[in-house]
């Protein structure tokens, strides 16, 4: 059912990619004048010798292997299984660039969810198909199969999704990996904050599964950029052929190896948050004026209120910035809270209490 070949784009598969020097030759040398770095190091922004031992005047590694290397380790999961992109939103453009044809394939969201797999989708010219979610925030099967058709290469799932903060119901994930012969992307952005397992132990399971994770949340390293695709070493060899050969930078290849190994500092302040969003989430559902307080498995809560855009401004005034998701389709009057620390979250329900009188 499912075959790989038919659904990367025949430009793609035919692409001689980009040889770097550092692809060309990564073996031991003492002399590299290969990539026309500047060998002195790196004049006027560190003193020597810093500026050599830094290492920052040569290209960094382009496979990015002792970070997959960890990554992998960490995830029990296959190094050739493992795409690392500047943030999930390049690992999303990616997508695009080796499966969809502009202005002949399709892709199908669901939303509300993320938005950057439309506007991606936009910038590409890949017709955008919506099957929306229904009430409970689950997946409707229906819909998304009536939007179906040959030109259909993805399907893009956000679990726990976002702005909703719910996990979408896994057997209608196992469902579509079984019945849609394109590919199914799975963003796992927020699976640290679920009860809920990841879905990469079935990745072997399913050669049309790919799984986006991200280090931008709860191992709060945004800043860096790195997002990961998990999949099958055939869809993970094409997206490496169509990635800007040095997409990670040195800098980030070593803070990464660092925070990796202080995995036990990350599951604690997942922990954490995990506390304080039921503690907020309970300290929110008292005010007369809210609506609703949605279940979350995530680090953020999406509250309904009875005006959302007058409370986003009040709110504002008060030097809060929540989200505004009012203009979402089934998030009418909703704003969506990323849970703060334990004072930022005082001073949230401290004004919200002022909202009152
Ligand atoms: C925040 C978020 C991401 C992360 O994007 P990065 O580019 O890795 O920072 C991905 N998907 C969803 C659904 C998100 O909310």
């Amino acid at each position: 059912m499912f075959n790989l070949e038919n659904l990367v784009r025949d430009n793609i598969k035919s692409l001689k990619p980009y040889s770097s020097a550092r692809d060309e030759f990564a073996g031991k040398a003492s002399i590299f004048l290969d990539a026309n770095e500047n060998s002195t190091g790196t004049p006027f922004v560190f003193p020597s010798p810093i500026r050599i031992e830094l290492n920052y005047h040569r290209y960094p590694d382009p496979k990015q292997q002792q970070l997959k290397q960890s990554i992998g380790k960490l995830k029990s999961v296959d190094e050739e299984c493992i795409f690392l992109g500047n943030g999930s939103d390049e690992c999303i453009d990616i997508i695009y660039k080796s499966f969809c044809d502009p202005g002949r394939d399709n892709i199908i969201i669901c939303p509300p969810t993320y938005g950057m797999y439309e506007v991606a989708a936009n910038i590409f010219n890949v017709e955008v198909r919506q099957a929306l979610l229904q009430e409970n925030f689950q997946l409707n099967l229906t819909a998304i199969e009536k939007q179906t058709d040959e030109n259909t290469k993805i399907i893009w799932i956000c679990s726990p999704n976002n702005p909703t903060g719910i996990t979408i119901d896994r057997a209608s994930i196992f469902h579509l990996l079984l019945n849609f012969e394109g590919i199914v992307v799975l963003d796992e952005a927020y699976i640290d904050f679920s009860a809920e397992p990841s879905f990469l132990q079935f990745l072997k399971e399913y050669p049309n599964l790919i799984i986006l994770q991200t280090f931008s949340k709860a191992w709060g390293l945004a800043a860096l950029r790195i997002g990961m695709a998990f999949a099958s070493p055939g869809i993970i060899a094409v997206m490496n052929k169509v990635k800007p050969p040095y997409n990670i930078s040195t800098i980030t290849q070593e803070y990464m190896l660092k925070a990796l190994s202080a995995e036990k500092i990350k599951e604690e302040s997942v922990a954490e948050i995990v506390k304080t969003r039921k503690q907020l989430a309970d300290s929110i559902k008292r005010f007369p004026f809210v609506k609703q307080v949605y279940h979350s498995d995530t680090n953020f809560l999406l509250v309904k209120v009875d005006a959302a855009k007058k409370l986003y401004h009040y709110l504002l005034e008060a030097g809060i910035v929540v989200r505004d998701r009012s203009n979402l389709a089934l998030c009418e009057n909703c704003l969506r809270i990323t849970i703060g620390t334990r004072y930022e979250n005082k001073k949230l329900i401290e004004v919200l209490t002022k909202y009152l009188t």
